[in-house]
């Protein structure tokens, strides 16, 4: 399928691993001029060269931390106006509620919730100018099915999923849309240093650890950075100008509700 994107500029936040990575592959392999961008140089320009030779594209870079002002502007400076911007960041660490501080949580405002509403604040009234925009916000299965132990993650996500409820629909009539991936368990380095934590604290070597973690999933698999970013694609393409407002779920079917 042809995606009608070729020739479209995206900006792709936190992307030099994982399903950022994942999404910036997919964006370029249908022709869209990406720019990625994270706070490691060395990794950013490795993903930039990997993205380069799978799909030979010319993928730009911008060292920046997305959560910050300054890091924003360089974004932006690198690629302004872009058609496409796929908002991500790292997730807060995991804990008790108890021990969270006013500190923790703006932290946690500002990675999860905050950065990807300032960038929709300043890329969305371009996009409406020129009749076309899609933004897509990756957030968390715990959006839908909340972990005890990620409550900084559980409520900085709730709030950005229903401040974009609302814009999402003001945004409708205009060409522009704004979904939210929500992601279950996928090979990620994040998930591979949660299985290496829990197997530290249970005195359990890591590979019986992963072993459990795989057989737990419905698929008996983790999901992969490619199917993030394809449905990723999805979402950004012309075929996908009907849907807004959505947050869809992809977890290898995790969630054992019936919607
Ligand atoms: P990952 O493999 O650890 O990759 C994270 C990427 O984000 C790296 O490129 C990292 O590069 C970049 N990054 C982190 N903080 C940043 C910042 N402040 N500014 C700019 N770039 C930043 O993580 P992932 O698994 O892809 O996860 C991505 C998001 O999805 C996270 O919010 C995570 O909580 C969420 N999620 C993941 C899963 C999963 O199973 N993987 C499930 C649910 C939710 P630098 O460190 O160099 O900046």
């Amino acid at each position: 399928m042809n995606l009608g994107i070729t020739g479209r500029t995206a900006l792709v936040c936190a992307a030099s691993k994982g399903l950022g990575k994942g999404c910036a592959m997919a964006l370029a392999a249908e022709g869209v001029r990406v720019t990625i961008l994270a706070r490691g140089a060395e990794a950013l320009a490795a993903a930039a060269a990997e993205i380069g030779v799978q799909t030979g594209a010319t993928v730009h870079t911008v060292v920046a931390d997305i959560t910050t002002e300054e890091g924003r502007d360089r974004a932006l400076a690198a690629c302004p106006d872009p058609d496409i911007l796929i908002n991500n960041a790292g997730g807060p660490p995991p804990g008790d509620w108890r021990d969270w501080t006013r500190q923790d949580w703006i932290a946690a405002l500002d990675a999860n919730m905050l950065s990807a509403i300032e960038l929709m604040k300043r890329c969305i009234p371009a996009m409406v100018e020129r009749g076309f925009g899609r933004v897509v916000n990756i957030t968390s299965s715990a959006v839908k099915e909340p972990i005890g132990v990620l409550g900084l993650s559980n409520g900085a996500r709730g709030g950005l999923t229903g401040f974009v409820a609302g814009l999402s629909r003001e945004l409708a009539p205009t060409g522009v849309t704004i979904n939210n991936l929500l992601p279950g368990p996928f090979d990620t380095d994040r998930i591979r240093k949660v299985v290496v934590a829990r197997a530290q604290k249970e005195g359990r070597p890591f590979e019986e650890m992963w072993a459990k973690r795989l057989q737990e999933a419905p698929m008996r698999r983790l999901g992969t950075i490619e199917e993030f970013g394809a449905t990723c694609a999805f979402l950004c393409s012309v075929h996908a100008g009907y849907m807004t407002g959505q947050n869809v779920l992809l977890d290898g079917g995790a969630y054992r509700g019936t919607m």
